[in-house]
């Protein structure tokens, strides 16, 4: 079973015993636009619904780069986080996952406006041959891929937070940083940061 499934089955799973919670103290109801119903929408939504979220923030982030790449001079660079911001690793599975067509989007206008595009991930280092080979297959030019060190044992977001340090350091002016999940964002080094949704953790 992959990943995907499992964590699908989880997720079924965690909405199913908050239903059998709900039924055990005599307030369940599954009548349509119920609570019960709400929970699990919240908890896997449509694939369609996730893009329209994701839009919703790319859009924006787009007429911001537009905006901050036409200002003439310095080494800009965008930030990406990979799973369920760059390749739509919850919604598909497979040996190469597709992209996230609009961040693709916002990561092709930025490098057509100039900025470098790194992709700062906590997937660990021993998968960096399939995940760049990913990467490049579905359309992304980038100009590094940031992968969890091995023997490390700090916080994601501490390691994210280093490397987009460590990006600062080698010249760069992190204009955006776009990830899904709030450890991908919070600790600084970036002008403007866009959350796509997680789902309250369900997309990691
Ligand atoms: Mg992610």
């Amino acid at each position: 079973m992959s990943s995907t499934s499992k964590a699908r089955l989880a997720v079924a799973g965690a909405a199913s015993a908050a239903l059998l919670l709900l039924g055990s103290a005599g307030v369940a109801d599954a009548r349509p636009g119920s609570d019960a119903q709400a929970v699990a929408a919240v908890a896997d939504p449509a694939y369609a619904t996730w893009i329209a979220d994701v839009a919703a923030v790319t859009t924006p982030a787009a007429g911001y780069l537009e905006q901050r790449l036409g200002v003439p001079g310095g080494r800009n660079a965008v930030v990406l986080d990979i799973d369920n911001t760059s390749l739509e690793t919850y919604y598909s599975g497979g040996i190469t996952t597709p992209a996230v067509k609009p961040v693709l989007a916002l990561a092709t206008l930025a490098k057509a406006k100039g900025a470098a595009v790194f992709f700062v991930s906590d997937r660990t280092e021993l998968l960096r041959w399939p995940t760049e080979g990913n990467l490049k297959a579905v359309g992304y030019a980038f100009d590094g891929l940031s992968l969890r060190p091995l023997f490390t044992f700090d916080p994601v977001q501490a390691t994210k937070t280093k490397t987009r340090a460590a990006i600062d350091q080698a010249g760069y002016t992190i204009v955006a940083n776009v990830g899904n999940n709030l450890t991908d964002l919070d600790g600084g080094h970036a002008e403007r940061t866009f959350k796509l949704p997680d789902y309250n953790g369900v997309l990691p």
